[in-house]
Formats: structure tokens, C-alpha cells, sequence
């Protein structure tokens, strides 16, 4: 990025020093993309580099929720273009116009970017278009992550990742993918697991994981992780179902190792303890 805002390291935190911020003018010069994971909500765990690059570009680009999150962050200097949560397209658009003017853009996604977020239908748009535009991506604390820091250690060995979401893909492949990762002994972290419209896709998985799996395997129930509202239980598969799962939910289920021990839920790495 060509504005540069320094990092000063001191013992009490990290301030940055807004006087060495140089905004450059970006009249004539090539359009700077920045695809900008905050994290799962809080702002402390927003990276240093996200914080930066969302203080200093000339745009800032998100759905409402997360602009809203990042508020303090933003100065009414800068331009702030926000849409409702299923119009990322349009908000692609927005945000590629307002870089081929030449302006320093940054396109916010929660957790990480590439993670069911904003960065590839970005890159997507960028090369079916042939723009000529600088594009970084930053890494953000995806769902997963935060869930599991809640939880203890539960991905402490291979996991899958899958989304419930048949919005954009065959439910068909969701299962084919579900009964894989549960035969393998995945430790396996569901997102999109429930929402108004769609509540028996995590009713069907559970039935594959059953197939699979002992009632009694542990699995993690993380609402909200990592903001201000987090509420997280530990169960299993048996009971999974019982508990309160909504859009903000991330749900782990362990592997054939994974065991609980108070508020943990822990999946072994192999060590002799
Ligand atoms: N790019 C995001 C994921 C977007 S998909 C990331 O990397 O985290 C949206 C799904 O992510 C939600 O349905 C939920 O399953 C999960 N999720 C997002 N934020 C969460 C949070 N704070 N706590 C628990 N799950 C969350």
C-alpha cells in the first residue's frame, strides 16, 4: 500500500502514528483492491494490517452488519458504500468501479475473506472482466478458528470444513461431501448450519455423522464466537440437536479420538501424555 501508516510497538499496545499516514493522490494512479477479513466480530481480533488498510483507503466497502462493527474504525473522510447481506455481487461492482477511478478499496468479508467470503468472487470478477487492478488479499480469524478456541483443541488433527448452505451449491454434492469427511474421521466444522429458511440440512447431517460415528462422539456448538453475545455448550451427537443452532453458529464435530474434559473439548495430536 502506498499510504503508510507506522506501527509503533510500546509497552503499553500499539498505537499507530496518524501523522506518518500519507494519503497519496489518487488521481491518474493504477486501483488498489484490498479483500480485508475482520475476524469473526470482536475488533480485537482484527489484524494489525486489517486495521491499517481499512483506516487509510479512500472507500470502504461491506455488508451493513460489519460496517456497522467496524465504525470507530472509520472517519467520514473516507467513502463507506454498504448493501444488504445476499448482494455481494452488486457490491463487487460498486466497489471494482470505484477502483478502476483509481482509488484505494478496501472490500470488508467477516472472518476470513476467502473462506465463504468476499475474495473469490473479487478475483473472479477481476480476471472475467481483465481489470487492470491491484488486488491483496488479507487473512482474517475465520469461524472455525474462533469456534475452536472456544472449545479447547478440537481440530488438533485433519478436519473439513463444509458448508450447509445449498444456496449456491447442490445439496446432493453437500452430502456426498458430508458422508466423505464422516467416514475418513474428520473432526469436521459445519458453517451455515441453520437458518430460517433452511432448518433439516443439519438435521440430515447429523443422521449421516450417526452413521458414521458414535452417538456419544463429542461435538461443539459455538454461537456468536468471539463477540460480545458468545455462548458455546458441549455435547454430542446424540444430543446435538437440542441445542440452539442459528446463522451465527458454527458447529464441530470431533473424530473418533475426541474426547471433553470440563468446558474442553479436545482432539488428541498423538502425543504419549
Ligand atoms: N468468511 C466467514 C464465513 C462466512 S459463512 C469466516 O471465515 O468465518 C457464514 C457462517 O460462518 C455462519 O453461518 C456461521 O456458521 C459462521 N460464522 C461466522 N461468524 C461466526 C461467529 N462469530 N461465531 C460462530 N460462527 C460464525
Amino acid at each position: 500500500m502506498r499510504t503508510s501508516s507506522i506501527i509503533k510497538w510500546q509497552k503499553d499496545g500499539i498505537t499507530l502514528k496518524e501523522d506518518e499516514v500519507k494519503r497519496s493522490d489518487s488521481s491518474n494512479s493504477r486501483g488498489e483492491v484490498y479483500i480485508v477479513g475482520i475476524g469473526p466480530g470482536d475488533l480485537e481480533y482484527l489484524s494489525i494490517k486489517a486495521f491499517q488498510i481499512i483506516k487509510d483507503v479512500e472507500v470502504v466497502v461491506g455488508y451493513n452488519t460489519y460496517i456497522d462493527l467496524l465504525d470507530e474504525l472509520i472517519s467520514d473522510k473516507q467513502k463507506v458504500i454498504s448493501t444488504g447481506m445476499t448482494k455481494e455481487i452488486d457490491r463487487v461492482e460498486l466497489a471494482l468501479k470505484e477502483a478502476q477511478k483509481g482509488k484505494q478499496v478496501a472490500i470488508v468479508s467477516s472472518g476470513d475473506a476467502g473462506v465463504y467470503g468476499m475474495a473469490g468472487l473479487v478475483l473472479e470478477t477481476v480476471s472475467k472482466q481483465e481489470l487492470d487492478l491491484e488486488v491483496e488479499i488479507i487473512p482474517g480469524i475465520t469461524a472455525a478458528n474462533a469456534a475452536a478456541s472456544t472449545l479447547g483443541a478440537p481440530l488438533m488433527h485433519d478436519y473439513a470444513v463444509i458448508s450447509l448452505s445449498d444456496l449456491l451449491t447442490p445439496w446432493e454434492v453437500i452430502v456426498d461431501r458430508l458422508k466423505k469427511a464422516a467416514s475418513g474421521d474428520f473432526v469436521v466444522a459445519l458453517y451455515n448450519p441453520k437458518s430460517r429458511q433452511r432448518q433439516q440440512q443439519i438435521v440430515e447431517a447429523r443422521d449421516i455423522f450417526l452413521q458414521h460415528k458414535e452417538p456419544t462422539t463429542p461435538v461443539g456448538i459455538v454461537r456468536s464466537a468471539k463477540r460480545g453475545s458468545e455462548e458455546m455448550v458441549i455435547t454430542d451427537l446424540q444430543h446435538m440437536l437440542e441445542e440452539e443452532i442459528n446463522m451465527v453458529t458454527t458447529v464441530i464435530i470431533g473424530n473418533s479420538e475426541t474426547f471433553s474434559f470440563t468446558n474442553f473439548m479436545i482432539t488428541p495430536r498423538g502425543y504419549e501424555v
